[in-house]
């Protein structure tokens, strides 16, 4: 069984401190988010993660796309729309990628870009990789305040505006070099959510992506399973350790394909669980899916945890996947 992470790690902004540094930030070029990303890549790598992330260390989910996409801006750390939203002409994260890459790689040779996730229809064994992970349009229009150009009642044409967005966002981290790309849609299971528009959304970003795609969506499933499997993504990764009663849908489900992230360990506490605690979430998802169908990983992003904390939860997600296997 591989394990990966959903995306965000606990982040500290370190200012230049070596005269380096310090001449760099004089000219402009000190990227105060570097040692944040080196930080989090070292710990998940060390942690034993299979496929990790750059830790999303430049803010939260929404601020980090928003805060570039044109037609859009940030303040107070919350997105707004003002104008026609259009793609880049340029990437947000995928110099975080490749900088992602490059310092797992001095820890680990094991990492490669030439790695496909998925030999066939299971998941590669003694694959080392990279995620390249997006905000899912839904989620950052629905986090949106709508200020101008759109009709705030005529949400669907935000959706796609930004679908298009990050499809080509999609396809940057593809080529530098993503194993795999996650769109992250927390609101889904929200209710307010229109999920078919959701689900069209997610198709445009589906198109002619050659890495496999993986959806993240937290929170209470039971309502929306049926509509979520009906997304055209390959892997679904959802919560189980904070929403036990996930575990339930899990049983005689047709899974249609598709692989499931099990989150199996809590990201909404510092307390780190126990071995047998995650191999009960584990086992019962092995009981329901089979191992072949599970990747495992914590809940959510661990942004909100301490950097202790998360390093633990990892490592003891990852010895018990060793221990089950
Ligand atoms: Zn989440």
């Amino acid at each position: 069984m591989l394990t990966t992470v959903v995306g965000s790690y606990p982040a500290k902004i370190q200012k230049p401190e070596s005269i380096k540094e310090k001449f760099k930030a004089s000219l402009g070029s000190y990227d105060p988010f570097r040692p944040a990303l080196e930080q989090a890549v070292e710990d998940q790598v060390n942690a034993g993660i299979d496929l990790i992330s750059d830790g999303q260390i430049r803010g939260n989910m929404l601020e980090i796309f928003a805060e570039s996409i044109p037609g859009m801006y940030v303040e107070d750390h919350k997105p707004f729309i003002n104008g026609k939203i259009t793609p880049l002409s340029y990437s947000i994260c995928a110099s975080d990628i490749k900088n992602t890459l490059n310092t797992a790689k001095k820890i680990s040779s094991e990492f490669k870009t030439d790695l496909d996730l998925f030999d066939g229809d299971n998941f590669q064994e003694n694959f080392k990789g990279i995620k390249g992970i997006i905000t899912g349009p839904t989620t950052l229009t629905l986090s949106s305040m709508i200020e101008g150009f759109y009709n705030k009642d005529k949400k669907e044409e935000v959706v796609m505006d930004l679908a298009w967005v990050l499809k080509k966002e999609s396809e940057y981290l593809e080529n530098a070099g993503a194993a795999v790309i996650q769109i992250d849609e927390p609101f889904l299971s929200t209710g307010m959510a229109d999920l078919k528009v959701a689900r069209k959304a997610v198709e445009i970003i589906s198109r002619n992506l050659k890495v496999p795609l993986a959806m993240h969506v937290c929170g209470n499933l039971n309502e929306i399973w049926e509509e979520l499997l009906k997304f055209k993504v390959d892997i679904l990764d959802c919560e189980f350790a904070g929403q036990p009663k996930n575990l339930q849908i899990l049983e005689n489900t047709n899974l249609r394909g598709k692989k499931i992230g099990l989150g199996c360990v809590d990201n909404k506490t510092n307390k780190v669980e126990s071995k047998e605690q995650v191999a009960e979430i584990l086992n019962k998802g092995i009981e329901c899916i089979g191992k072949d169908n599970i990747i495992a990983d914590p809940d959510c992003g661990m942004r909100m945890r301490s950097r202790e904390a998360a390093f633990s939860k990892l490592k003891v997600m990852v010895e018990t996947v060793k221990w089950l296997s």
